[in-house]
């Protein structure tokens, strides 16, 4: 693996990590106590292509590699979270779906605008009953004619309220995973409610929702994939969206680091700056090195998607690391700056919060760990 920056990769970081010191930190404060980014966000990340990156110029992709977009997302966690993930989600989890295995009349009609910002996409694999276990899934989608009506509840869903198009999970067969189809479904279709979740720890400037389907009517050419192939494509789906969020969580990581090696530096206690303290110095090396360890992981899974190579695996232990590395570095950023990591106007105590779900969603670390040890042992655990 070859660690050296092409000169296009080191260009879309530099124009990620501008975006990111100037239009989400200074206002990742506001959004988060208001519960809402400011929405001309999402066209700027379309102009810069950063919701594009990775799907072919010849479907309104701006292409690049997957080093690359795992560099923009790391950029965009660090500046703020609840943006990075309206791209891992409308980008990472359904734009990507649909250039894998949409036809060419899904993807003429959702990438160009999925891409350029001027539509969002939402991911809504899990209900009220089903999270982990999400196969056990029970929106059902019952043929009428040539079309399908899909009835049930999803919860929890990134970009439910905001969102164009939803990539929606039904069961059109038996139970388990076999009878699990996938429908592209407008958010404006009659039928389909939504309702706004408020009140989370973290993430708070994105808005997850609850999605109702009351017999909503999709044509069958809604359908993305094969009847029945449904999960299997949700999981191909989240195992790169699993790199997406260790990429955001390292880009946490190093705002921890950045914040707290600068605190460190001006804060003044018992006569002198407090980064000459050598137990304030352990926390700055633990925040480091979580952060360097969980950096190469996410670029491994990158290197590996970009070599065709299976890479499952290696995305559950990125997710893994990165998003309790991610927690532990914030942790100790709250603690190097004392009291003042308790207040938003420092950026830390929202570093923490933010982090904290990236341990729960897209697979908890329990789930990422029976992932992993299925892959060692060949049993499974689950
Ligand atoms: P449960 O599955 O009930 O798990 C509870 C606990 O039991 C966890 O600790 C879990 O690790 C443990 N557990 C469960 N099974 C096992 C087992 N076999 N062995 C050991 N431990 C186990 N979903 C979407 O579909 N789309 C989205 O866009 C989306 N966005 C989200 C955004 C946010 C902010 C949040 C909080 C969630 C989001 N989710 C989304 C849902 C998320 O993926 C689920 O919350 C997650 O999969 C866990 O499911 P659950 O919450 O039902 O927990």
């Amino acid at each position: 693996m070859d660690l050296t920056l092409t000169a296009e990769q080191a260009a879309v970081r530099q124009l990620a990590a501008e975006f990111a010191n100037r239009e989400l930190l200074p206002h990742a404060a506001t959004w988060d106590r208001r519960e809402s980014v400011d929405p001309a966000i999402v066209g700027m990340l379309g102009d810069l292509g950063f919701l594009g990156l990775t799907i072919a110029e010849a479907d309104g992709g701006s292409g690049g590699d997957h080093l690359a977009y795992c560099l923009v997302l790391e950029e965009l966690g660090r500046g703020d979270s609840a943006v990075r993930g309206i791209v891992s989600v409308s980008l990472g989890l359904v734009a990507k779906s649909i250039a894998a295995h949409g036809s060419a009349d899904q993807r003429a009609e959702w990438l160009p605008k999925l891409c350029a910002g001027s539509a969002l996409g939402c991911f809504a694999l899990t209900e009220p009953d089903s999270g982990s276990d999400a196969a056990a899934l029970r929106t059902r989608a019952v043929r009428d004619g040539t079309d399908w009506l899909l009835t049930g509840t999803k919860t929890f869903i990134t970009n439910g309220t905001t969102a164009d198009v939803a990539l929606v999970f039904a069961r059109t067969g038996g139970p388990g995973h076999r009878g699990i189809s996938a429908f592209l479904v407008p958010t404006d279709s009659p039928g389909l409610t939504r309702r706004e979740i408020h009140g989370k720890l973290g993430l708070r400037g994105q808005a997850t929702g609850e999605l109702g389907f009351d017999a909503v009517r999709v044509p069958d050419t809604a359908r993305l994939g094969a009847e029945g192939a449904g999960f299997r494509l949700a999981l191909a789906t989240l195992a790169k969206g699993r790199m997406s969020v260790a990429a955001g969580c390292v880009g946490i990581a190093q705002g921890c680091l950045d914040a707290a090696v600068g605190y460190a530096g001006e804060r003044t206690q018992f006569g002198k700056p407090i980064a000459g303290h050598q137990l304030v110095q352990q926390l700055l090396a633990a925040i480091a090195v979580d952060t360097a360890a969980a950096r190469l992981l996410v670029w491994q899974v990158a290197d590996l998607i970009d070599r065709d190579q299976p890479f499952a695996t290696e995305a559950s232990m990125a997710k893994l690391f990165a998003s309790e590395a991610a927690v532990r570095a914030a942790n100790n950023a709250v603690q190097v700056f004392g009291g003042y990591g308790y207040i938003d106007e420092y950026p830390v105590g929202k570093y923490l919060r933010d982090a904290r779900v990236a341990t729960l969603y897209e697979g908890t670390s329990q789930i990422q760990q029976l992932l992993i040890g299925r892959a060692l042992t060949g049993v499974n655990a689950f």
